[in-house]
């Protein structure tokens, strides 16, 4: 697995709010890679068992309602997220596993008595997302373009980077979801368009306007979203109509048990998807009270798709509102694209579709995978970083403004929103006070004239400036943002060329001996995890051969006539099996490949006997 010589493989990885995907490019073409269980999306879902095991992925979602408070969903929506915020409060109270605040004022949630971190939680998928790759290459992976929401801050950026540092992925680039869906829907196209990705998934919502070009360029001309409206939200509609109806039917409230809105809500979220195929659908939950005043309790009610756009109506009609606002920074009106492109499961809903049709006056484009499309556009982004294709050349925008705070609770924007990235534009503060040697600078994000209604990026202070008389120190402070999207500062005195120091007192992450520690155990697991995949590869060549083998022994067996070598075949391979099948299971390694050996040497000599 060492072989310098070996190449090196880059995986695209779209860390979904509900699910993931991984992709990878092999001979210029990109190929959607299915778990074990032969699913090509894995469900983002992280539960701890009763006896301490991680759980991840399909194996953690069958468990969830059994094990509800112990079992991490949709944390996607916590990341990078202040505890105290309106968006942890709303989640808080709708999840049932528990969630508290870190050192930092950072989200932890807390699985059988531990804290996570949230960049933990998606370092913990990014790694199954990884595990899937390297079963499929058989090969280890170290390298990955990991998507996220364009409409992601720059503390969410940063997030989803340290996950990438705690996963042990090198993460060459963080692109923007709706960006990776547009690569992946012109890669190899030959057109010159001006298209618009619409993007709803599970927690988030992206709208793109993005130029696509035959030479392989894709210029993101506009992106806006709300990093907080996707289809759970679209789940809570139904649950909390189901909870009212049946509150209102038997006086009793569901609210209270874990286990029960644990069921109700995959019982709402299947009611949801069917009703984009059916007109109407039944949610039933036989014994959802089992111990009411008056004895257990059934929950049958029928829900109609009119019923479910009422319900979410608005939710869909914001959506649209965003739209609106990105076709105005491009300079287009609702006519003025060539395509659109739906991506992300809740855009399966026809309504949703319906309110995209009528807002941009055509219908959309059904050329690609709303679920793999992200993970696709990814994986060929990182082909084209390892120069494994050509053509591709990506030219993306910020989709937040970025400024300083100054007197008066004014907000003065140094990077506007849909400026392009990378890009570093400076600006010259000086110092107010006779011999002032520190300077504090307030660095916010968002779209509101007032300071304080923009989010607090990072406070950093410029030390150290020479003593001299106020107004007379120049500190040019360059304001960088890379191509990844996140934010950085560096500062020079004017006058003598110096660099300045800068001394970051709040950015609310993790820390950078917290991230070495967390990499360090999380590369233990995946040491293990990797030892464990080869075990099994090997116990499940074993078990073929055996079977492969007593397949032979009975064709063998029902000969009447026998040469003295078949009969010496025969005799070889029974023993081989007998000794082997019931040691499979507790086999080591190194055991299991004595094994091997052996099985294959007899198959080999008992082959041309058995044909
Ligand atoms: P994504 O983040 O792209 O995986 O989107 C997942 C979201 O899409 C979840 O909220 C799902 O409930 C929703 N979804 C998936 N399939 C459907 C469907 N057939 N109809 C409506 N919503 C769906």
């Amino acid at each position: 697995m060492d072989n310098p010589e070996r190449m090196s493989h880059v995986i695209g990885i779209d860390l979904g709010t509900t699910n993931s995907c991984v992709a990878i490019v092999e001979g210029g073409t990109p190929t959607v890679i299915a778990n074990k269980q032969g699913y090509k999306t894995t469900p983002s879902i992280v539960a701890i068992t009763e006896t301490g095991e991680r759980l991840v992925g399909q194996i953690a979602a069958r468990q969830s309602i059994t094990n509800p408070l112990d079992t991490a969903y949709a944390t996607k929506r916590l990341i990078g997220r202040d505890f105290d915020s309106e968006e942890v409060r709303t989640a808080q109270a709708h999840v049932p596993y528990r969630i508290t605040g870190g050192r930092a004022g950072d989200v932890r949630v807390v699985l059988r008595g531990k804290e996570f971190s949230i960049p933990e939680i998606a370092a913990i998928i990014l790694q199954e997302m990884r595990i899937v790759a390297e079963d499929y290459l058989n090969d280890t992976v170290d390298q990955a373009v990991v998507t996220v929401p364009a409409y992601f801050s720059d503390s969410q950026r940063q997030a989803v980077r340290d996950a990438g540092l705690i996963a042990g992925l090198d993460v060459l680039r963080i692109v923007n979801e709706p960006t990776a869906a547009a690569i992946a829907y012109g890669f190899h196209r030959g057109e010159d368009k001006t298209i618009a990705v619409y993007d709803l998934g599970g927690g988030t919502f992206d709208v793109s306007i993005v130029r696509v070009t035959r030479d392989g360029t894709f210029r993101v001309v506009a992106t806006t979203g709300d990093s907080f409206l996707g289809g759970e939200d679209f789940d809570e509609r139904v649950m909390e109509w189901l909870l009212e109806a049946f509150e209102a039917e038997h006086q009793v409230s569901l609210r209270d048990s874990p286990v029960a809105m644990q069921r109700l809500r995959q019982a709402a979220q299947k009611a949801k998807c069917e009703l984009s195929t059916e007109l109407q659908t039944e949610i039933q939950l036989p014994f959802i009270v089992t111990e009411g005043p008056t004895g257990p309790l059934n929950m049958h009610y029928r829900m109609t798709r009119e019923q479910l756009e009422g319900l979410t109506e608005d939710l869909i009609e914001r959506t649209i509102e965003i739209c609106e606002h990105a076709l105005k920074h491009a300079n287009l009106g609702s006519h003025g694209v060539d395509e659109v492109v739906l991506v992300g499961g809740q855009t399966r809903m026809p309504a949703v579709s319906r309110a995209v049709s009528k807002h941009f006056g055509k219908a959309p484009s059904k050329s690609i995978h709303p679920d793999e499309c992200v993970a696709v556009g990814a994986a060929i982004q990182g082909a084209a970083m390892l120069r494994q294709i050509e053509d591709v050349n990506l030219e993306d925008v910020t989709a937040h403004s970025l400024g300083i705070a100054t007197a008066g609770d004014v907000f003065d924007p140094i990077i506007r929103a849909n400026t392009r990235v990378p890009c570093r534009v400076p600006s010259l503060f000086t110092t107010s006070r006779d011999g002032q040697d520190r300077l504090k600078i307030v660095v916010l994000e968002g779209e509101s004239k007032r300071a304080s209604e923009n989010q607090r990026l990072q406070e950093f202070a410029l030390a150290g400036l020479r003593s001299a008389p106020a107004g007379s120190v120049e500190v040019e402070v360059a304001f960088t943002i890379d191509e990844d999207g996140i934010f950085s500062a560096s500062a020079k005195d004017l006058e003598t060329g110096q660099e300045t120091r800068i001394e970051i007192t709040a950015d609310g992450g993790l820390s950078a001996q917290e991230l070495q520690q967390l990499s360090d155990e999380h590369a233990e697991y995946l040491e293990l995890r990797r030892g464990e995949e080869l075990l099994e590869g090997l116990r499940q060549s074993a078990e073929t051969l055996i079977a492969d083998l007593e397949r032979a022994l009975d064709r063998l067996g029902a000969l009447v006539k026998k040469s003295p070598e078949a009969q010496e075949a025969e005799e070889l391979a029974r023993e081989v099996v007998t000794r082997a099948k019931p040691q499979l299971a507790k086999a080591s390694r190194g055991e299991l490949a004595e094994h091997l050996v052996l099985l294959e040497d007899a198959a080999r000599q008992i082959d041309p006997f058995a044909r």
